[in-house]
């Protein structure tokens, strides 16, 4: 009965949501967009500790308003074919026929699963290509800001499935062992063993997986690496890891980001920031990472990592059984721990990321503006606040007016014209008041 309601509020919600979308697209060719929804959450929560600083800002008002027409499309798109793609494998019976030629190579639990993920995650990526080569490669180019050339964007887009494809073999049976032997609790099982998973994750993509995309080097620029050290020593981190990254081959645009735990911990500046930004404001972008960094950012978006684990398992529990129930005919199996249901899951995956990435983008949002005031609390600078956002700013594109929608499933950032005016006017040392990050900050030289 309860999972009855539960299921019915769900689908009302849902369709809610599409009403109301696409009511907003058809009226005013309005879309809202969410973040690679259809990855596994542990991409999901590093996406967002990664893209640090500044996603795209420009003040050429017609090209923001011509790559947000684009862009609002595009992420509709994205939300259709993930949930389009596992709909139509599991209602043509595709999914069965898939985990038939799986288990007929695999034999067992392990490599069934293994090479049933592994072909799934090559068929989605040939599906999503299209959309993926606009997105990730096309988009960015017409808007002026990539100049990576296609043969070194389709060897990241190749790494990436040959490591997602790893992963989905390594770790898609571990579900279905538990759903064997537990149809009930499962769930927690699943849920457990994904916290030591989640970690190494964290602790691996700095050292292991990063480099496979981009070269990283230490700052080599005296000038800049004092300056850094001097800033790191202020806010009582000086064992904290210092990076360049070579983007410059890519794009113009400027980032800087924090990444990894414990011993991989990192802070990583992108060379073009290096090179355009002058010393003040390469020091106010390095304590805005820096306030990210002492805050234990990474450490809060891992532990809400494993609780979104958690409820999309219990959620997914709760709605599978009875779905594969009302389908079985269609789908050609009866039951969840059969590994042909794998569709299903990722459809219920995404379904509940359709609902949560709005809360995930306003909670980084609020981080965000914790790190921008560490920075001006450590750095009492401003005016290089911001004059590094206007160049920022300059080397992106600044979207006006976005509508609600668009903006809370998209801004995992506040707005940069925010931020902006909120660096010309936060001085709480002007006024004789308390500095918020007080006791992070060592005011003695
Ligand atoms: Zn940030």
């Amino acid at each position: 009965m309860i999972l009855k309601r539960k299921y019915s509020i769900k689908i009302i919600l849902f369709t809610l949501f599409f009403m109301l979308a696409f009511n907003n697209f058809v009226k005013d060719n309005i879309v809202f967009g969410t973040q690679n929804i259809s990855q596994v959450s542990t991409q999901i929560s590093k996406e967002k500790v990664t893209t640090h600083i500044l996603n795209l800002d420009n003040e050429n008002t017609t090209i923001g308003q011509e790559y947000y027409k684009s862009d609002r499309i595009l992420q509709l798109l994205k939300v259709i074919f993930s949930f389009l793609i596992p709909i139509v494998i599991l209602f043509t019976g595709f999914s069965a026929k898939l985990r038939d030629l799986s288990s007929n190579i695999g034999k067992n639990l392990f490599l069934t699963a293994g090479i049933y993920g592994v072909l799934y995650n090559l068929i989605d990526s040939v599906l999503n290509f299209p959309l993926r080569y606009y997105g990730g490669y096309l988009q960015s180019h017409i808007f002026g800001l990539s100049h990576q050339p296609f043969i070194s964007w389709l060897k990241n887009y190749s790494i990436s499935l040959i490591m997602s494809s790893i992963e989905i073999f390594l770790v898609l049976f571990i579900p279905y062992v538990f759903i064997k032997k537990s149809p009930k609790k499962w769930w927690i099982y699943t849920g457990v063993i994904t916290i030591p998973i989640t970690l190494i994750m964290y602790l691996a993509q700095p050292i292991f997986i990063d480099p496979l995309f981009n070269e990283f080097k230490p700052v080599e620029n005296k000038q800049v690496e004092n300056s850094l050290m001097e800033l790191t020593k202020k806010a009582k981190i000086e064992n904290c890891k210092i990076l360049k990254v070579n983007k410059s081959k890519e794009t113009s645009m400027i980032n800087a980001y924090m990444t990894g735990i414990g011993s991989s911990k990192r802070i990583v500046l992108w060379d073009t920031a290096i090179d355009k930004l002058n010393i003040r404001e390469l020091n106010f972008v390095m304590a805005h990472e820096i306030g990210h960094y002492v805050l234990r950012h990474n450490k809060k978006f891992i532990f809400i990592d494993i609780l979104i684990t958690f409820i999309v398992l219990y959620i997914i529990n709760a709605l599978a059984p009875s779905i594969i129930y009302k389908f079985k005919k269609n789908f050609k199996f009866t039951s969840l721990s059969n590994v042909a249901s794998f569709p299903l899951i990722i459809l219920i995956l995404n379904f509940c990321f359709l609902f949560i990435t709005p809360s995930l983008n306003a909670y980084s949002c609020y981080i965000e503006r914790q790190a921008d005031t560490f920075a001006i609390e450590i750095t009492k600078d401003n005016e290089a606040a911001v004059s590094s956002f206007e160049k920022l700013s300059k080397n992106g594109i600044v979207i006006e007016k976005p509508d609600t929608l668009y903006r809370i499933w998209t801004y995992d950032h506040p707005p940069i014209k925010d931020r902006i005016t909120f660096f010309k006017t936060y001085a709480p040392w002007q006024k004789g008041e308390k500095l918020k990050y007080n006791k992070y900050i060592n005011e003695k030289k």
